[in-house]
């Protein structure tokens, strides 16, 4: 690691610290990501080669943050694994968090273009996952980077985590957010599809939207009643099978809110992308490459990506 100058702690996500470094021979910003892989007595394990081919792969979209090399370390007798990617300014959570703090004045709008065009951008990258047959599960602002300069929004904190399940708790004891996880996942459906990853993407499209999350619940039982308050309590007219899911109890009744009165700010094509990607029955739920030809997008240079 002699190779990089380490500049400052970027984050600390689920499995361990990400720094911002500087490459000393060639200047170059890169964001190194100790894994929790790691090695041993025969070098790295074959489930670990394949999930980083997997992302070495996927990396090569440029939606999907790029993973420039693999670093092998030798720590107090361990052997550890670092991703070296590319480096970009931010996220998005901490890019909406910004707007969020410059509330009151002249600049503190999202603009509607910045997120038609991050929303475009984010399921372009959701799509080159799933054509590649890889769930991401943990889409959320956190996992979203961000070039603030020219614009682009790139998938990362992708892959590594598959062979596993999803964590409740990250290293530092942190609760891991909920408020990104489809009613089918919360309702212990063991049946995973593309529509997981798509219930996140309208979670996130709210979310810029608004500024602030949509579904904040701090349990499970809480995520799962505020979608229900929002969307109304399914049933198997709306969602068949949703009853005999293993999580399934008999639950308060409510009725649909109304979407357009809850996100004011947001244009009826948006409306209805975001009724499309909230959508109960996963197997309806909309694809990200569908969602890339609905007319919310009609208006959108789409030469540019
Ligand atoms: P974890 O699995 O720990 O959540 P992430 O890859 O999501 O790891 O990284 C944690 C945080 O570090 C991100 O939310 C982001 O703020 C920052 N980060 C990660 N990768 C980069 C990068 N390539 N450039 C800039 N910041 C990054
Ligand atoms: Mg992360």
């Amino acid at each position: 690691m002699e190779k990089y100058d380490k500049l400052e702690k970027v984050g600390e996500g689920t499995y361990g610290k990400v720094y911002k470094a500087q490459d000393k021979t060639t200047g170059q910003l890169v964001a190194l990501k100790k894994t929790r892989l790691e090695m041993d007595e025969e070098g790295i394990p074959p489930t670990t080669l394949r999930e980083i081919s997997l992302l070495q792969m996927l990396s090569q979209s440029i939606y999907v943050v790029r993973l420039l090399r693999v670093e092998h370390v030798e720590k107090n007798g361990k052997r550890l694994l670092y991703l070296v990617f590319e480096y970009l300014d931010t996220d998005l959570k901490k890019y909406i968090d910004s707007y969020k703090r410059a509330e009151g004045q002249i600049l503190s709008r999202f603009p509607s273009r910045v997120i038609q065009s991050f929303l475009y951008q984010l399921c372009k990258g959701v799509d080159h996952c799933h054509s590649h047959g890889v769930l991401h599960r943990d889409l959320k602002p956190q996992n979203l980077l961000v070039d603030k300069e020219k614009g682009i929004l790139k998938v990362a904190d992708l892959g590594l985590g598959r062979a596993f399940t999803i964590p409740l708790k990250s290293y530092t004891h942190e609760i891991v957010t909920l408020w990104y996880r489809a009613p089918e996942v919360l309702l212990g459906s063991t049946h995973y599809s593309i529509g997981v990853d798509m219930w996140s993407v309208g979670c996130i499209f709210a979310e810029m939207v608004r500024r602030q999350p949509l579904f904040a619940g701090d349990s499970e039982l809480q995520q799962l009643l505020h979608i229900f308050r929002f969307l109304g309590t399914p049933d198997e007219e709306k969602w068949p099978g949703v009853s005999s899911l293993r999580d399934w109890h008999d639950y308060p009744q409510w009725k649909p809110q109304s979407m357009a009165n809850a996100l004011p700010l947001l244009e009826p094509e948006g409306i209805d992308l975001l009724s499309k990607m909230l959508e109960y029955n996963p197997s309806n739920r909309i694809s990200a490459k569908e969602a890339m030809e609905h007319p919310y997008f009609d208006n959108l240079d789409k030469s540019q990506f």
